[in-house]
């Protein structure tokens, strides 16, 4: 079959077959968290959308360079350049030097992903261990005559840019509209435009995160870390950049227009987004009392959750829901997410238990090209879903005793739900109830007949250091007139 990955490009707002800049090589970079305060359902989504595409692509044979950075310095409390730096406040109404806000809000979301079983990216930068870089970066844009110095800041100038380029592509935004819009009177005035953004803040006295740059005493714009480090570790072009749709305007719309100012064409190939989480139908927020924490969904300890979620069934509900589509996460859809996700892991367990017979009185199809159909065309993670449920089925009819089914299909269907569920979902189904993979399955199989034999040699301390040691570690082994059973 033909295996081209088919994805969804926000810039050109199609499906397109996805070729990499050099065969065999991905390089992707996405959008990390702000590390000011503990994970939530807004973080989950694009680490969980990422993941399924860089173990997908590692899947289809790609060596893949993952950069998600840590936005620890720049990130101001309302986007357009103003208000405290949100590491800063954090800092200071915590008591804290910013460094130790971050580090204890990067190490919290670290144990969030794992339990979700998201994996590491291959490099995660930090902007505050690239400001040489972002100022080199700036500097560029200043030389190419893209940015103006305004007291001690530098701000993009975006009527320049568009005079060149397109800026408002990504989000298709109208600049004239953009350029239009009049300032409020709100005292700032260092800018020429509204719609400028500022790569280089001078710190105001009170300002703690600071450091000195040709400009003055000062730190990094947002958009501008994301540039410098995109270009710092994938190069000045490279294959997918990604993030949540909520970052379109202005974070990546801006990191467009720097990185074709400074470099003088475009540095990104396709641009992916997932799209936004609701609960019961709100947006999550602050103000509206439904910013649950993911350690609130885990531990249940939210006013709006009725109980716990496992972070497999978080995984498992985000990824019923196609990523370009929207999920409104609601108790009730919650609890459905909780009993698919048993369900599929029961299946699991009883697939590993099945034992093959002469021929197949069940139908596997062609599972594998389905769910692998689905992975290309732009990661349909619940069509996957579906179809693994359809082969549940036929697991559920032959470990009944109502049907049969060969060792060739038995081994595939192993091996499928193996790839697509445990590998490529990232869905932990061999641990959910104490069953395993298969190889630790035979594992304890041939432990098992090792104590038989030992057993019919009349090795009696052999065949009882084997039965108390397992009975040590939790499982129950009995004999049976055909041999033996066992469990955890
Ligand atoms: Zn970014």
């Amino acid at each position: 079959m033909d295996k081209t990955l088919l994805v969804y490009n926000t810039l050109t707002r199609r499906k397109e077959a996805f070729r990499p800049l050099v065969e065999g090589r991905v390089g992707m970079y996405v959008c990390g968290p702000t590390v000011y305060g503990d994970g939530h359902l807004g973080h989950a989504r694009p680490a969980i959308t990422f993941d399924i595409l860089y173990r997908f692509l590692l899947n289809l044979g790609y060596k893949v360079r993952y950069v998600r950075n840590i936005t620890d310095v720049g990130h101001l409390e309302h986007d357009a350049d103003e208000g405290e730096d949100k590491i800063a406040k954090k800092a200071r109404l915590e008591q804290l030097e910013p460094m130790e806000v971050v580090q204890n809000y990067t190490l919290r979301y670290h144990e969030a992903m794992k339990k979700l079983n998201v994996l590491p990216p291959t490099i995660e930068p930090r902007a505050s261990g690239h400001i040489i870089e972002q100022i080199e970066f700036v500097k560029k844009i200043l030389d190419k005559g893209y940015a103006y110095e305004s007291n001690g800041s530098v701000y993009f100038d975006v009527e320049k840019y568009s005079k060149d380029f397109h800026y408002g592509k990504l989000s298709q935004r109208k600049v004239e509209d953009m350029l239009e819009t009049t300032r409020e009177l709100d005292g700032q005035s260092e800018k020429r435009k509204t719609c400028d953004f500022a790569l280089w803040k001078k710190a105001q006295p009170e300002h703690i995160m600071r450091w000195p740059s040709p400009w003055s005493d000062g730190f990094p714009g947002w958009h501008i870390e994301c540039s410098a480090m995109g270009c710092k570790y994938l190069g000045e072009e490279f294959d997918i950049h990604g993030g949540g749709m909520d970052l379109v305007f202005p974070h990546h719309e801006s990191e467009i227009a720097q990185s074709a100012a400074a470099l003088g064409h475009d540095s990104v190939r396709y641009w992916m987004h997932n799209n936004m989480i609701t609960i019961n139908g709100q947006k999550m927020g602050k103000s509206l009392g439904n910013f649950i924490t993911l350690d609130e969904f885990f531990t249940g300890s939210h006013k709006l959750l009725t109980q716990p979620y496992s972070p497999m069934t978080i995984r498992f509900f985000i990824l019923q829901a196609h990523y370009r589509s929207t999920v409104d996460f609601s108790n009730e859809a919650l609890q459905a997410a909780e009993k698919g996700f048993q369900k599929m892991a029961e299946a699991y367990a009883r697939l590993m238990k099945l034992k093959a017979s002469d021929k197949s009185t069940v139908e596997i199809g062609n599972l594998r090209e389905k769910c692998e159909e689905a992975m290309l065309d732009d990661l349909n993670t619940p069509v996957v879903i579906s179809n693994l449920f359809e082969a549940a089925k036929a697991i559920n009819i032959v470990s009944d005793g109502k049907g049969t089914i060969s060792q060739a299909d038995l081994d595939e269907l192993r091996s499928v739900f193996n790839t697509f569920a445990i590998e490529i979902l990232g869905l932990q189904i061999e641990e959910a109830n104490g069953s395993n993979n298969e190889a630790y399955h035979k594992a304890i199989d041939l432990l098992l007949s090792i104590r038989q034999q030992a057993k019919q040699n009349k090795d009696w301390a052999t065949s009882d250091k084997i039965r108390n040691e397992m009975a040590a570690l939790g499982f129950n082994v009995k004999d049976t007139k055909d041999g033996f059973e066992w469990s955890l």
